[in-house]
């Protein structure tokens, strides 16, 4: 049975949801904020033409929740929170709409920091800036950030390394097969790093333009039918384009002692597929801690952009993934469980804190 607004709220133990709309604009926008324990709610604004309005507040709970995690595993001082406005990004888009968002942001005091995700933009960002302090993901020509795609990248390769390092001995990707799934802003930049790196990489993606995008700047990477991924012999499975692809069926397949990639919400099932990675001697790299570069990247913007200090922030994916793996073996606990509960304790330790002082 479908759980009432409020019921929703309460289980998945949000703080707070906006909703905001506007009739002159066609504005209609769920604002979801989960934990500000850390400091204010950051997350991206998705557009995008949800069936029902129910489908948005249902994606815009969940995906808050997931930034809370990744704002604390990856030591941001910062909370979770999304938004979603509900709506065809082709005809919806127009500079009154997003001043209109932007007065709606502002109208929160910071509590939510807003920026780029599916379907928007910086030119969008730059609008909401034009109402609000409250945004980031802005336009380089504006002092931002730009595109985040290129640090959720190096977090990725980070954490590949890492997980490198615990399978064999040396984080070294010489030599090691990777096969990319997605060969979409991230994933390309993956590939870079892995071609410098002298891995030898097999990529598939259902965009024939992305595959031959991708071989005319890397000729010496091979492409393969998605269908046979599961059936390959490699070192790194790397998922890049869609999450919930570690299911009970591909996990029984899947030939890889590593799983490495950007994509959100890798495991189909966290409790069961988790275990399940864990039995197979899989080591997993948790999705939110290593598609964290993103999110690093903005928050740097927060503070006054520098893009050296966002690069070396990112690059500490590497030992947090090593931190990881050491309360794995310490606790006997599968990699999303012990990464959950590192962000978890960081929450409860700081909140403490903040009632004590
Ligand atoms: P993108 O849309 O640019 O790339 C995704 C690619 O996957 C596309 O080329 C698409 O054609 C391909 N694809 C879709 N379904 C596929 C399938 N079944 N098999 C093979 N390929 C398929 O997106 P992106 O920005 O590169 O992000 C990729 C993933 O990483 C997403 O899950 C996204 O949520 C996540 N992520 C991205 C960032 C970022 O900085 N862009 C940050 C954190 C997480």
């Amino acid at each position: 049975m479908q759980q009432s607004v409020f019921e929703q709220i309460q289980s998945g133990g949000h703080e707070q949801i906006v909703f905001c709309q506007d009739k002159h604009t066609g504005l209609n926008a769920i604002i979801a904020i989960h934990n500000t324990t850390l400091g204010p709610a950051l997350g991206g604004t998705r557009m995008w033409n949800y069936a029902s309005h129910q489908d948005g507040l249902t994606d815009a709970i969940r995906l808050s929740r997931g930034m809370t995690y990744k704002a604390a595993i990856s030591g941001l001082n910062l909370g979770g929170g999304k938004a979603v406005i509900i709506g065809d990004a082709s005809k919806l888009k127009s500079e009154t709409l997003w001043r209109r968002y932007g007065k709606f942001v502002d109208s929160l005091n910071g509590k939510y920091i807003t920026a780029e995700d599916v379907n928007t933009n910086a030119k969008d960002m730059e609008y909401i800036g034009m109402e609000t302090k409250h945004v980031t993901g802005k336009p380089e020509y504006l002092g931002g950030s730009g595109d985040p795609s290129p640090f959720t990248a190096y977090g990725v390769y980070m954490g590949m390394k890492a997980a490198a390092k615990k399978a064999f001995g040396s984080d070294s990707l010489s030599g090691k097969k990777v096969v990319v799934q997605g060969a979409g802003n991230v994933g390309q930049y993956i590939i870079g790093y892995l071609v410098k790196d002298g891995a030898e990489i097999s990529v598939c993606d259902i965009n024939s333009e992305k595959l031959k995008q991708t071989v005319s700047k890397f000729p010496g990477v091979q492409v393969v039918d998605g269908n046979t991924i599961f059936d390959m012999e490699m070192d790194i499975y790397a998922p890049c384009a869609l999450g919930a692809t570690l299911t009970t069926e591909s996990i029984a397949k899947l030939k890889a002692p590593i799983v490495a990639g950007c994509a959100n919400n890798q495991l189909a099932d966290e409790d069961i597929h988790g275990p399940m990675l864990k039995d197979k001697g899989i080591i997993y790299v948790p999705d939110f801690l290593i598609n964290a570069g993103g999110l690093i990247n903005i928050s740097v913007e927060l503070d006054g952009y520098n893009t050296d200090r966002a690069n070396s922030m990112v690059e500490k994916i590497y030992n947090r993934t090593n931190e990881i793996f050491d309360l794995c073996d310490a606790e006997n606990i599968h990699a999303q469980a012990a990464a959950m509960r590192l962000a978890e304790k960081r929450i409860h330790d700081i909140g403490l804190l903040k009632k004590v002082l």
